[in-house]
This record gives C-alpha cells, sequence and structure tokens, in this order.
C-alpha cells in the first residue's frame, strides 16, 4: 500500500530539518525527492532552508523536470535525480547534501574506496568519486552516469554527495552512512593511514549481505572496495645512523659541497 501523499510531504520535510541539523546543508543547499506515481516526482524547491520547509514548499514535477504542481521554483539540481529514477527503477528517494568531511573529500579528489568498516562494506560497498560537471547543466550528472546502476550513494567532485533508495529514509540514512565513513576515514589517515580489511575478511562480508536483508549491487567486482592486498607495499623504509650520514655525505659529494 503506497503512503498518502501529505504523509510523503511530512516525510521529506522531516528529513530536511535532520539533514540541516546535521550540519550537512549551509543556506538553502541540498535537495530530497520521492517518486510518486504516474511518473511524478515531488520534491523540495529552490532557494528554501531545509531546515525551515514547510510541506506546502514541496512541488510536483513530472519526468522531463517540468513543474505540475506547488507555488516555488524548482532546483536546476531535479536533473540529477530524474537521471537516477530513469537508470535506477529499484530507487523511490533520492537526497543530495553539501555534507562537509564527504564533500571535503570530494573536493580533494578522493573517493571513499576502501574497505575500512564492516556495516559500510555490508551497505555500500563503497563510495566512488564522480567527476565535477557544473550545476544547473547537464554536464553535473554526466560524471555520474557510469556509477548509478553500480552504487548507490556517490561523491560528487568539488560539490558534494548523493544517495538514494527505496524510500526517503532509506536515502537518508545511506547519506549518514557516507559522511560518517568520512569521518572515519579522515581520523585514519590523521592517525597514521587507513588500513583497509583483507580481501578474505571482506568477502565474507558481501557474503553476509543476505542475512542482513542488505540489496545492493556492489560485490567482488571491478570497483569494489579496495582491500589490505590492493594497497601498494608501504613505501617506509629505516636507516641506521651511519647509512643515513652515507646517503648525505654521496650526496654532498655529488654535488660538490664536500670532496
Ligand atoms: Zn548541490
Amino acid at each position: 500500500m503506497p503512503k498518502p501523499l501529505e504523509e510523503l510531504r511530512r516525510d521529506i520535510v522531516d528529513v530536511g530539518k535532520l539533514v540541516f541539523q546535521k550540519g550537512w546543508v549551509a543556506a538553502t543547499d541540498g535537495n530530497i525527492s520521492i517518486r510518486l506515481d504516474g511518473g511524478r516526482i515531488l520534491c523540495t524547491p529552490t532557494g528554501v532552508c531545509k531546515g525551515m520547509m514547510r510541506v506546502d514548499d514541496l512541488i510536483i514535477c513530472d519526468m522531463e523536470g517540468r513543474k505540475i504542481e506547488g507555488c516555488r521554483d524548482r532546483t536546476s539540481e531535479i536533473d540529477m535525480h530524474l537521471t537516477i529514477y530513469k537508470m535506477r527503477p529499484d530507487v523511490h528517494s533520492v537526497l543530495h547534501a553539501h555534507s562537509p568531511v564527504a564533500t571535503g573529500f570530494a573536493a580533494a579528489g578522493r573517493s571513499l574506496n576502501m574497505a575500512l568498516l564492516p556495516e559500510v562494506v555490508i551497505g555500500l560497498g563503497c563510495v566512488p568519486l564522480a567527476e565535477y560537471g557544473l550545476p544547473g547543466t547537464p554536464a553535473l550528472t554526466e560524471g555520474m552516469l557510469p556509477y548509478i546502476p553500480q552504487y548507490d550513494a556517490i561523491l560528487m567532485a568539488n560539490h558534494g554527495a548523493v544517495a538514494y533508495g527505496e524510500n526517503v529514509h532509506q536515502a537518508f540514512c545511506r547519506m549518514d552512512t557516507v559522511e560518517h565513513l568520512a569521518r572515519v576515514t579522515l581520523v585514519a589517515e590523521l592517525l597514521g593511514g587507513a588500513k583497509p580489511l583483507p580481501r578474505v575478511e571482506v568477502r565474507k562480508l558481501f557474503n553476509s549481505r543476505d542475512r542482513y536483508g542488505v540489496k545492493s549491487n556492489t560485490g567482488m567486482l571491478p570497483g569494489a572496495p579496495l582491500t589490505a592486498e590492493d594497497l601498494p607495499p608501504s613505501e617506509k623504509m629505516q636507516l641506521t645512523r651511519e647509512d643515513l650520514i652515507s646517503i648525505l655525505d654521496d650526496a654532498l659529494r655529488a654535488r660538490g659541497v664536500l670532496t
């Protein structure tokens, strides 16, 4: 039994408040949508702070992004939502935010591609980084096209992140996982480097998905999270004091500083 429209409107408003309170959006950033029946999309409009949004601020668009109901204007980012709905019939809600740590990774040109945390490997596999595309143009989604079929959350270079799922609560939880993974990865890097799980453990986690009722198109496929075996061997080396002095002597002699 599909939920009544009024309930879906309230779901978006409630999730919008959470997204704002969690600091995932600044000012009027971000957008949330739900797929309705009849090729219609219920979505947040442009120019409204997600923390102060009301149910009658929401608008309804068709699958070409034309507004068919509501007073406010559509967001230019609706095209990204529509692309995801068209490519993924299983997706019924899309959430786009600029959560600061995940967006930091996206701004540094880094994906969240390591198998670090069991629940993330089970739920998302990993989070790829799509190439930058100018907001408000088709280029915004072009870089995401290769990733949409396989992944349920994507970082958008120099922009933010998007997560999607069967309903708005699953889309929200997936975005929460992305931001959490970004924070944990950052802390691990500050503490000397993230250490991914070994491949045998990652395989066990993928195999446990049925037990947890998790559906995902990721797995031990190209684009799987990097395991301990996938990382290059550490370039750290150990030198004695004598070794170091001899290297420095050689270097100084080569430059004619020592004779
Ligand atoms: Zn955005």
